[in-house]
């Protein structure tokens, strides 16, 4: 499922934010700790943060990722040569690996440039043993009060974990949504809103698997001269009328599932007591008041009225049937109907 490149770039905006933010915090930190060099190579990195709005806006997705990386891990590098792998810098490449997986799954479904994940990683992969094995050789450039080391490793490693469980939070909680959004999607009819035929198959073949198909009704219903309803006010006049009849259905169903079998017929299926017109609650009680709710709509196209009607073929789940021949019986009594002169239904 594609996102909007907006969406995208809205994140990325606020993301930018908070990692700029985050630098303007270490400048402050080196100032007050006077590690000079640092505070140079902060100035740096916002000053790269500050451009990067402008990849952000010209949507240079590749180009953006690729420069965050890349000054994340040599920010990381020259803090661990400068103040010792005791400070926690390292940590600062988990959370550049969950940024880029991140980015890159968003890339994806914007269509934009997108980097290439496992060459970044590997940046990250081969900077965190360089800097531990940097930092085994030689000793830090600046001594720190070891309550200032204490702090500022627990700020990394818990900024660190908070930044890697959002982005990770973030992805699943919109992998889902897209996924939920996809089976709506596939399950349900664009027009009308209806469930659609691959999903009234599956449910019905559920239903005859569960083995309990007693008291089951299946109405096939068809709008009547529909193909002259488009000759005569156009196709989206067609659209109208095929949306407006699915509203009712949905609104008269009673229970029973409305699905838009295909073109301008309709399936409703559900466990009804019985099919007399007289009984209320029955199948053909529901039915025969859905027929006439249609019969009696004021349909209006572009201020002509159009008068619309329903044939109906229902039939009670014999017990020996497959859910085909099911289909098939309630499709012959519809074809009764449409016969003995239209808008009726027929049980
Ligand atoms: P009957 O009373 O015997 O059912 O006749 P009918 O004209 O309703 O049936 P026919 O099968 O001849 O015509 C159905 C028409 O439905 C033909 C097709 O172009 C139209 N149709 C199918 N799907 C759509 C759709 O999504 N929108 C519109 N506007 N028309 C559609
Ligand atoms: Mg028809
Ligand atoms: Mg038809």
């Amino acid at each position: 499922m594609n996102i909007n490149g907006n969406q995208i770039k809205s994140s990325l905006y606020l993301g930018n934010i908070l990692i700029l933010a985050a630098h303007v915090f270490l400048l402050v930190f080196f100032a007050l700790t006077q590690v000079q060099f640092m505070v140079i190579v902060n100035v740096v990195s916002v000053l790269t943060y500050i451009s990067l709005f402008l990849a952000i806006r010209y949507e240079k997705s590749r180009l953006y990722i690729w420069v965050t990386l890349l000054e994340i891990v040599v920010h990381m590098l020259l803090a661990v040569a400068c103040v010792g792998w005791s400070c926690g810098f390292q940590y600062y490449c988990f959370g550049a690996i969950a940024m880029v997986f991140y980015t890159d799954y968003f890339f994806a479904r914007a269509r934009m440039d997108r980097a290439n994940t496992v060459v970044l990683s590997l940046i990250c992969g081969v900077s965190f043993p360089a800097a531990l094995i940097f930092s085994r050789y030689y000793p830090p450039k600046y001594e720190l009060h070891e309550l200032v080391v204490i702090g500022i490793v627990l700020a990394n490693a818990l900024f660190m974990m908070a930044f890697a469980a959002v982005c990770f939070w973030l992805q699943v909680s919109r992998a889902d949504f897209y996924e939920n959004e996809l089976t709506r999607q596939a399950n349900h009819d664009k027009l009308t809103g209806l469930v659609n035929r691959n999903y009234l198959i599956e449910y019905l073949q559920k239903v005859y698997d569960g083995g309990d198909m007693s008291e089951y009704w299946l109405a096939m219903m068809d709008i009547d001269d529909f193909k002259k309803i488009n000759d005569t006010y156009g196709h989206n006049c067609g659209d109208y009328v095929l949306k407006t009849v699915a509203a009712l259905i949905a609104e008269n169903s009673c229970g029973m599932i409305p699905c838009r079998w295909g073109g301008e017929e309709f399936i409703l299926v559900g466990q009804m007591a019985e099919h007399r017109v007289q009984v209320p609650g029955s199948a053909g009680f529901v039915l025969e008041k859905l027929r006439r709710a249609v019969e009696r709509y004021p349909f209006k196209y572009e201020n002509r009225e159009i008068k619309v009607t329903v044939t109906i073929g229902l039939s009670k789940y014999t017990g020996e049937q497959t859910v085909d021949e099911w289909i098939n019986e309630s499709d012959t009594k519809l074809y009764q109907g449409k016969q003995s002169g239209k808008n009726r239904l027929i049980v």
